[in-house]
Formats: structure tokens, C-alpha cells, sequence
């Protein structure tokens, strides 16, 4: 198979994938039509956080910063949920050196550990991002 051939062969596959994307409706990212987590959302966040940032450093200190941002752990622009489960609370420096990067799996388990010592009791410390709630 020439260069060409394989080209053309791939180019028949993303037609094909896009016209079965646009057949079912379905994207590759499906974002959540909330943009903006709601003041209720923020003040919760805020509380189970303790009013104090969750971003933990390389020596696996929490930020003393008091938390302004309400973060989504796994972007918005990336099909992040805007719900409590994919929220955390930031300090303006942390949430702007974050970015929209997707955390790693390690970043994410980190924190769900670090969020058993200050969550409080019975409070969900797991990262669900996905719209509809499946991880
Ligand atoms: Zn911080």
C-alpha cells in the first residue's frame, strides 16, 4: 500500500466515523450546558474544603491559601461536570496555574486521599466528572 493508498484509506475511516458521530447525535466531548457552578455549589464546595485551597504540592502539603475559584477537577471544555463531585476549591494562583489541563490518575487519587482528613464525615471524597455521573 502506497502512502497514498493509506491516506485515502484513512480519510474513508474519520468520513465514516463522523457520519455514525452525526447519525447518533454524539461528540466526542460532551460538555455540560452549566458552565458556571451556582453560588449554593461554591459555598458548599468552600465548607467541606474547610475554606482552605485543596491544591496539594509536590511534598504533599495542602495550600494555606483561602479558596476564591471553584474549580472543575476535570475541565468544562473538556466535558467536565459542573457538579459538587467534579468541584474543588482553589485559590486564585492554583486554579490560574491549573488551567483547563485534565488531571493525571495519580493527581486524582492524591486528592481524593488528601480529602478523607478534612472532608467531613460521611462526604463523598471520589472524583465523579462525567456528565450523568459515571467516572
Ligand atoms: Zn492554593
Amino acid at each position: 500500500m502506497s502512502p497514498i493508498d493509506l491516506l485515502h484509506a484513512l480519510g474513508v475511516v474519520g468520513v465514516a466515523i463522523l457520519l455514525v458521530r452525526a447519525a447518533t447525535g454524539r461528540s466526542t466531548t460532551q460538555k455540560d450546558p452549566q458552565r458556571d457552578f451556582t453560588p449554593a455549589q461554591r459555598a458548599e464546595g468552600f465548607a467541606r474544603a474547610r475554606n482552605q485551597c485543596e491544591h496539594v504540592t509536590v511534598f504533599g502539603r495542602r495550600c494555606t491559601n483561602a479558596p476564591t475559584h471553584g474549580d472543575h477537577h476535570y475541565p468544562h471544555s473538556k466535558g467536565g461536570a459542573t457538579t459538587l463531585s467534579n468541584f474543588v476549591a482553589l485559590c486564585a494562583r492554583h486554579n490560574l496555574t491549573k488551567g483547563n489541563r485534565v488531571p493525571t490518575h495519580l493527581a486524582t487519587r492524591q486528592l481524593e486521599r488528601h480529602r478523607r482528613t478534612y472532608f467531613p464525615p460521611g462526604a463523598r471524597v471520589d472524583i465523579v466528572w462525567r456528565v450523568g455521573g459515571r467516572r
